[in-house]
């Protein structure tokens, strides 16, 4: 970065113009405690929010807790969740996490990023996003919406996500953490999507260095 103070002040300009454009933001996931959401994020990989809304009914109430899901037949699982895509590898995700959760914390979700991370099937995207959403708890989920805004709008020269989560923790206070993951997420579904961002349309577009920006339409 070649000016901390003025990638500082582009951060804090950037937060403050999404925040006006999504002032209430948060999870599209349905849940209702945070284990649903850790099992509900392990399924969204690879697969739009909607698709895992319409499957965690009928998982949730066939199995309700994680000592039920801990105990299910692989087969019975991958019926349910097979819709979303990749269903063998989620359904031994969420199966192996739920045993582990029971193993060594109870059966209860840690509100704690480095002991979430312990559990098997959890990263720290995943990790960061139940921290954030179901804890409240300050957290920046780095997905690729939010590392490829980071790039473009220069605050990050990084592509690892642990590292654009880092440099983000740097120029963000704590408190404003867990508001920055949604909110990136959403400007880039909604304007600055990964093959034709809508720059000559963009709220942040004076303030962005990407030098690639799309031209207005002619
Ligand atoms: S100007 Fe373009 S590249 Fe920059 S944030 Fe806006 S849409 Fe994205």
């Amino acid at each position: 970065m070649v000016d901390p103070e003025t990638t500082r002040r582009r951060a804090r300009l950037v937060l403050r113009r999404l925040k006006r454009r999504y002032p209430e933001i948060g999870t599209a996931l349905d849940y209702r405690s945070p284990w649903e959401l850790l099992v509900s994020t392990i399924i969204s990989a690879q697969t739009t929010d909607e698709n895992v809304n319409s499957v965690t009914p009928v998982l949730f109430e066939r199995w309700s807790s994680p000592a039920a899901l801990a105990g299910a037949r692989a087969e019975d699982v991958e019926q349910v969740v097979f819709s979303t895509g990749f269903y063998r590898q989620k359904t031994k995700s969420i199966i192996t996490m739920s045993a582990d959760l029971m193993d060594r914390f109870g059966g209860v979700v840690p509100d704690d990023l480095d002991d979430l991370v312990t559990l098997r099937g959890v990263g720290r995207k995943t990790a960061s996003v139940v921290l954030a959403e179901a804890w409240g708890k300050p957290a920046i989920a780095v997905d690729t919406h939010v590392k490829r805004l980071a790039n473009r709008l220069g605050l990050t020269d990084h592509t690892d996500p642990t590292k654009v989560e880092f440099d983000l923790r740097e120029l963000y206070d704590r408190r404003q953490w867990s508001g920055i993951s949604m909110r990136f997420i959403q400007f880039g579904r909604d304007v600055c999507n990964a093959r034709k961002p809508l720059c000559h349309q963009c709220p942040l577009n004076e303030l962005c260095p990407y030098p690639d920006k799309t031209p207005a339409p002619k």
